[in-house]
């Protein structure tokens, strides 16, 4: 994890990180411009996993 993430699936930007602490912590990754995001996970790790794998959700157009 060093910042060599896929882009993304929506508009071909690099996804940021997002972190909130509460609940042991939540991670997701998301990217602001068209709104795709991953499911909220524990760890980065799982968020990264989830974006890598593409199992986003949001509006996204369907290439
Ligand atoms: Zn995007």
């Amino acid at each position: 994890m060093s910042g060599t993430l896929a882009t993304c699936p929506g508009c071909g930007k690099q996804p940021k990180h997002v972190e909130r602490f509460g609940y042991g912590g939540t991670h997701w990754l998301e990217c602001p411009p068209c709104g795709t995001r991953t499911p909220r996970f524990p760890t980065l790790n799982e968020a990264v996993e989830a974006w890598e794998k593409q199992e986003t959700k949001q509006h996204q157009v369907a290439a």
